[in-house]
């Protein structure tokens, strides 16, 4: 999918573009691939872009490591500043450092926002941090005891059972 140059959206009509998504994620693998719609309108000083997409995606099982399938629904929206990088290095360098304790997304007014890694940064986030196969998932399955092992306070237990007949005997 083509990266949108956003001085050309200012010119789109309604300054909008809507996208058809039915691709692969760069960085994430999907099992179908990701389904949706992306708009993005341009609003003179920030883009407003919102998502709503789905895909299916292979997970690993926290308690079972087993490997299951996973339904991933996207349904996002986001305001990206349009803003210039200062020229000053040190200048930029400080912006950025706002830029990410605040968590605020900024574009060069006439760089190109690109839709699909957007939507895999909003996969990320809709990834479940806690992964289970299912709820009531038991772990990872083993085997009962075999019947020859016998437990060891039983075996003690059994030792003296033993040792009282063998004295009773007599
Ligand atoms: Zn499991």
């Amino acid at each position: 999918m083509e990266a949108i140059y956003i001085p050309q959206l200012a010119k789109a009509p309604e300054q909008t573009e809507r996208l058809t998504v039915l691709h692969q994620l760069p960085y994430l693998k999907t099992l179908t691939p990701v389904q949706g719609e992306v708009i993005v309108t341009h609003c003179g000083t920030y883009l407003d872009v919102k998502g709503k997409a789905a895909a299916i995606l292979t997970l690993s099982c926290d308690r079972c490591l087993q490997q299951y399938n996973h339904r991933v629904v996207v349904d996002a929206a986001e305001f990206i500043w349009l803003e210039r990088a200062e020229d000053d290095p040190q200048a930029d360098l400080l912006e950025r450092e706002v830029s990410l304790e605040e968590l605020i997304e900024t574009l060069e007014p006439d760089g190109y926002f690109r839709p699909l890694e957007w939507l895999y940064e909003q996969f990320c986030l809709a990834i479940p941090p806690r992964q289970l196969c299912d709820a009531n998932c038991q772990g990872i399955p083993f085997d009962a005891d075999p019947p020859t092992q016998v437990d060891r306070r039983w075996a003690s237990l059994q030792s003296l059972q033993q040792s009282l007949g063998d004295n009773l005997q007599n």
